[in-house]
């Protein structure tokens, strides 16, 4: 009998052995999943926990109970993979052997990697909410500002969602208003990048938001080191940003294991045929989502788009036919512009992202670019249909290859 072999059981994990499990006959095939713990979270709501929005009990579920049967849940830390051998050793002793692997750690904050972030501020004055714990701790912060400096800071790129730090300084702003201290606030967004965003026209449409809710913009910011004692941000060129309160987004890096292993580039994520998802080094290796070094946002729409493409070009490789689909970047994401309003972003590798409406041509009933009380219910109502319909291995009704239709050309100023 095969091993197929997936590491990690979050979101890209998860969605694959759900579809996967029903198309690999069970006498043939045999499905393990490794998960260093067994609460699968869904990440996207940790936006909303410093609000107060969710809590721990809307965002964690058991991660056994989101598989599907006939697969085997092991609960181990992955310490390191030997693809020479294919063979995956455990951080308690155990050797698991594989035919195929499939790559799914996922990417994760790196606050050790910046100097001073994690001095003697941190959880004080220097949050993050890429995880749960500091999405919490971020709650009691922004509860108790009282007015001066905010700044939201992202370290590098890639980051996981890199328009949730842009969601968090607009819902900061929203809850300042609602607070009556909007006046004594001064709420500023830091940036590596040249604008808002990682392309040219919704990097515009989301500057032109942020002017419009007076919220500053430092870009190309590549920071050195966060000062804990004279709370400033330092960057190399030696500019120096003050806060009273800094949310940071740490530097993301892939799982510790991929380091050394022949698989992965400096960020520790696995180097990958953009089309086809497969290791450039390892025919029986392929990644998927956060994990993999794709140049498309890190982002569980991606994951999910992805891993339709994947289980049809797996089921042909293990059958030694050609693979039949080329994974072409497909992203999209809501973002929160208020509490009540959002945009929506569609793009992939070859397309960045345009006004018009998705899914349907000229009907949406979602607005691309624009804001919309329609774009934020889709951002609300996704956090059931993750759980209910999308790590269940169900589709929804969108298309999962890009598609020009309803988008309407415009070029950036
Ligand atoms: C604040 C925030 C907001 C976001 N908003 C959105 C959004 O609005 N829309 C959207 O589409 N996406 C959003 N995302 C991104 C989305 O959550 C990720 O893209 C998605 O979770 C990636 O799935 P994954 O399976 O690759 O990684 P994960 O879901 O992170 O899963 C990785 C798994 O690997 C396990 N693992 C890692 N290392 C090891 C090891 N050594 N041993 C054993 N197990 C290991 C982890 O425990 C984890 O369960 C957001 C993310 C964040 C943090």
């Amino acid at each position: 009998m095969k091993h197929l072999l997936v590491l990690g059981g979050g979101s890209a994990g998860t969605m694959v052995v759900a579809k996967l499990r029903p198309r690999l006959d069970v006498d043939a095939w045999r499905i393990t999943v490794v998960d260093r713990d067994d609460e699968h979270h869904y990440r996207p709501g940790y936006l909303f926990v410093p609000f107060g929005t969710y809590g721990r009990a809307d965002v964690v579920r058991p991660r056994r109970r989101q598989l599907p049967d006939g697969v085997a849940f092991v609960e181990a830390e992955v310490a390191s993979i030997d693809p020479e051998a294919s063979t995956v050793a455990l951080a308690d002793g155990r050797t698991l052997p594989y035919d195929q692997l499939v790559i799914a750690t996922g990417s994760r904050p790196r606050p050790d990697a910046t100097p001073g972030v994690l001095g003697a501020e941190w959880r004080a004055s220097v949050h993050e909410f890429y995880t749960l714990e500091g999405a919490e701790a971020l709650r009691g912060a922004i509860d108790a500002f009282d007015g001066g400096r905010f700044v939201v800071h992202v370290t590098e790129m890639p980051i996981s969602c890199p328009v949730a730090p842009l969601e968090l300084a607009f819902l900061a702003d929203a809850r300042f208003r609602e607070r009556g201290i909007r006046d004594r606030v001064e709420l500023v967004y830091v940036t590596p990048l040249d604008g808002a965003f990682t392309r040219p026209v919704a990097a515009e449409r989301l500057a032109h938001l942020l002017a419009e809710r007076g919220i500053a913009v430092e870009t190309d910011f590549v920071i050195e080191r966060v000062d804990p004692a004279a709370k400033t941000l330092v960057s190399f060129d030696d500019r120096v940003v003050p806060f009273d309160l800094l949310v940071t987004t740490p530097l993301h890096k892939g799982a510790d294991f991929l380091a050394g292993s022949g698989l992965a580039d400096e960020l520790q994520h696995v180097e990958v045929d953009p089309g086809t998802l497969r290791s450039r080094r390892y025919p029986n290796v392929f990644a998927l989502g956060d994990a993999a070094d794709l140049p498309t946002s890190k982002a569980g729409a991606t994951a999910h788009y992805a891993a339709d493409v994947f289980v049809e070009n797996f089921a042909a490789h293990v059958e030694g036919r050609p693979l039949p689909h080329a994974f072409d970047g497909h992203a999209n994401c809501f973002v929160v512009t208020a509490p009540g309003r959002a945009v929506l972003l569609d793009f992939d590798y070859a397309h960045e992202p345009q006004p018009g409406h998705y899914p349907l041509p000229g009907l949406g009933p979602f607005t691309l670019l624009e804001e919309s009380a329609m774009n934020f219910d889709g951002k609300m109502l996704f956090r059931w249909a993750y759980w209910n319909v999308l790590l269940r291995g169900h589709d929804l009704p969108f298309p999962t290859p890009y598609t020009q239709a309803g988008k309407r050309a415009e070029v950036a100023r």
